[in-house]
């Protein structure tokens, strides 16, 4: 089975098309969703032309600077219908209604897998584990969790520390959090001290405040090890 770092090899092996939806979140209607195939990889001849053609500017391109930090901010939202199960992440959550999703639709781990990538500017959730494979049906998310943080040690960093806030009105999350917390912190393998998670209603309006759906925000900040 190829890894998402695998897909990372070569020179810009996956579509880049304009996002429209992010994540395996179910909550973005099927014609929103880009199309994202891996690109078919050129012919020796065709790569080499290219190549040729570009030539001076790449040898002309500067370096990447390697950032001592990076910051980066994930964003999910996924529709919760009856009969479902609420997994937040990683704890399945006593509740009438769950998430929608084409994985186990875990919005926190969703939303931290996006902020690790965004940091490491690479592509996001949606499109290293596309919703169309099958792979990823009802998928366990805290799969995703493990190449992220993978992906973030092979780029040569470590969290500096990560701040989590959770929406929805329903239910009270404050007798879950920690477990919440203690769970999300062995995912990334960090210091709890660094690892910050909230949670607020959305004051009983739109679909947030009427318990139709939950979303989640996430900030980290990676330092160079
Ligand atoms: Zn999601």
């Amino acid at each position: 089975m190829a890894t998402a770092s695998s897909l990372f090899l070569g020179s810009s092996p996956i579509s880049t098309a304009p996002r429209t939806c992010t994540g395996p979140a179910a909550s973005c209607p099927p014609s929103a969703r880009p199309s994202l195939r891996l690109r078919q990889r050129p012919s020796p001849a065709v790569a080499a032309a290219v190549q040729a053609e570009h030539q001076p500017a790449v040898a002309a391109a500067p370096k990447p600077p390697a950032l001592p930090f990076r910051v980066g901010h994930g964003f999910d939202l996924h529709r919760l219908e009856p009969n479902l199960p609420l997994i937040i992440g990683g704890i399945n959550i006593p509740h009438d209604r769950g998430c929608e999703a084409h994985s186990d639709g875990d919005v926190l781990l969703h939303c931290v897998v996006d902020a690790i990538l965004g940091a490491l500017g690479l592509p996001d959730i949606g499109q290293i584990f596309p919703d169309s494979d099958p792979r990823w049906k009802g998928a366990d998310s805290s799969v995703f969790m493990r190449e992220a943080v993978k992906l973030m040690h092979e780029a040569g960093y470590e969290l500096g520390n990560l701040d989590a806030t959770l929406i929805l009105q329903k239910p009270k999350l404050s007798p879950f959090k920690e477990t919440i917390r203690s769970n999300l912190c062995d995912l990334l393998g960090a210091d709890p001290s660094v690892v910050n998670l909230k949670a607020k209603t959305h004051e009983k309006v739109d679909s947030l405040g009427e318990n139709r759906s939950i979303a989640a925000h996430t900030v980290v900040l990676l330092m160079r090890k």
